[in-house]
Order: structure tokens, then sequence, then C-alpha cells
């Protein structure tokens, strides 16, 4: 399965209403979007904290790991395989039967791991608030989302 573009956009905002604790906003995010969008989204969150936790490695410090978090309290097996696998497996297997619960506090539990990471690294959270909301408003400029392909490539004059 392939994230669509708009899944590193929701990982940034609810990356940003989280480190603004915003949880009005991140309730808001995560209703908009349907059983496909939320995978893509755990998808992009998974990918986002491996690369700020292996950027916190890289300069020294500790952050938590996966194991660190409380995976029992997703009570559906498939949600809890698949949101580990978004952060430690290339080729995650979404769930055949996503249950929205368990997709909401895996989204949760991978935002907060994303956000620990790059809080070890020494950002204060209102600095990255201040940062994925920049970020959100760029990517909804117009011309700079990428296009998804639907169908045959446009051939060039
Ligand atoms: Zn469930």
């Amino acid at each position: 399965m392939t994230t669509g573009w708009g899944a590193p956009r929701d990982a940034y905002e609810l990356a940003r209403d989280m480190a603004a604790g915003d949880s009005a906003a991140e309730e808001l995010l995560w209703k908009r979007l349907g059983a496909r969008q939320r995978e893509g989204l755990i998808l992009a969150l998974g990918a986002q904290a491996r690369l700020a936790a292996a950027i916190a490695r890289t300069a020294g410090t500790p952050c938590p790991g996966l194991d660190d978090l409380p995976w029992d309290s997703i009570a559906c097996a498939e949600v809890r395989a698949f949101a580990r696998a978004a952060y430690a497996s290339p080729r995650p297997v979404p769930p055949r039967s996503p249950c929205g619960r368990c997709l909401r506090l895996a989204a949760g539990m991978l935002a907060g791991l994303h956000l620990a990471a790059v809080l070890a690294s020494g950002i204060p959270a209102e600095t990255l608030a201040g940062f994925f909301a920049a970020h959100v408003a760029r990517s909804r400029e117009p011309g700079h989302s990428p296009a998804v392909p639907s169908g045959p490539a446009v051939r060039e004059p």
C-alpha cells in the first residue's frame, strides 16, 4: 500500500495540534478522514516518528522507542501490528477490518512518539507547533500539492 499525498500533510497537522495541545483540532482532523486515509495517516506518522527518532539518536539524545508505548491499550491485534509495523517495517500490512477507535489510538501513539523524538532533539513544543503550522500552510498553496497520476501519462508535444 502506498501513502496518498494528503497523508503526510495530515500527519503534520496532527503533530501541530498535539504540539499545541489542541485536542479539539485533533478530533476534527480525525473525523474528516475516511478509513483508507486514516491508514495512510498512520503510515506517514510511523515514517515521521522513525525519522525523528533516528535524528535524535544521531545527536546522541535518548528518546522513547516503540517498546515504550502502551500498545496493549489498542484492542484490535491487527491494528496494533499495523501501527507498530508503520514505524518498524518497510512493508506494513493494513488491517483487513480497520476499527476506527483503535486506528485513532494508534495515530495518537505514533504522533506522540514523533513529538517525543523531536522534543528530545531540544526543540521546544511552541517552536514545533509553529513549524508544523507553517508546513501545513505551505502544502496548501496552489501549485504546491503534486497531482496524483490518475491515468496514462500526458505526452508532451
Ligand atoms: Zn479496535
